[in-house]
């Protein structure tokens, strides 16, 4: 067996500590890591300080006047402060947020075509979504759909395959589970372990435990 924890991480998160409008403390001496090619499960109770901590990772505090306030975030050895989200992306950091944020009025092919801006001409994105297609078969099926319309399961399936438009190397996912019957838990579960498969890493906030520790090489509370 190898033993992974010798290689250097794809991410390195040290004793980050994250406030919100200057005063609030919402986290204190945070450490994980995230390992190229596995997934990291973060868990623990509400409020505790999961969804800021993939803020901080994926540059998006700055849009809730949220900061970094001591501590490093380092992915692929490089230390990601004065990184905006933009150039994140570009580096292969994609976060999908908590609360299935799909453009509800547009149809499930443009939520994908959005998904994709970041690539570089159009032959690349159709590529994207044909490849996407071959994964999830179902998104195939429901691409005239209207995304808003969709079930919940189906509107994180288009998550994630939406974040897969700009070919990440690091996934960040809030609560994929959150709300869902276990069937389509499970079929969310086992698309990021197919991913992963692909070469994906992952780190997951979850507060379903057990789905999370079923895919996770590593996990934090
Ligand atoms: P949950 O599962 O409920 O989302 P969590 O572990 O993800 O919990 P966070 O959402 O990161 O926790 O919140 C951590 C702390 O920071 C909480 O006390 C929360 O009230 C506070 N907080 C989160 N977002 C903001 C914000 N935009 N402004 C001020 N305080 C915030």
């Amino acid at each position: 067996m190898t033993d992974t924890r010798a290689a250097s991480p794809l991410l390195s998160v040290e004793n980050l500590e994250v406030l919100y409008s200057g005063v609030i403390l919402a986290l204190k001496g945070m450490n994980l890591q995230v390992q190229e090619g596995q997934c990291t499960a973060l868990l623990g109770p509400n409020g505790a300080g999961k969804s800021t901590t993939l803020k901080a990772i994926s540059g998006m505090l700055k849009v809730e006047d949220g900061e970094v306030s001591a501590g490093t975030v380092r992915y692929g050895g490089q230390d990601q402060a004065g990184i905006d989200v933009q150039q994140r992306v570009a580096q292969g950091i994609v976060h999908v947020v908590e609360g299935r944020k799909v453009l509800r009025h547009m149809t499930v092919e443009q939520n994908l075509v959005v998904g994709g801006h970041v690539q570089p001409n159009l032959a690349a994105v159709r590529r994207g979504i044909e490849q996407i297609y071959e994964t999830i078969p179902r998104l195939k099926d429901l691409r005239t759909r209207t995304a808003g319309y969709l079930s919940g399961g189906e509107q994180q399936l288009l998550l994630i395959a939406r974040a897969m438009m700009s070919s990440p190397r690091l996934l960040l996912i809030d609560e994929p589970s959150l709300g869902l019957a276990p069937m389509m838990i499970e079929e969310i579960f086992a698309l990021l372990s197919h991913l992963r498969s692909q070469g994906l890493s992952l780190l997951i906030v979850e507060q379903n435990a057990q789905a999370a520790l079923g895919l996770a090489d590593q996990g934090y509370v």
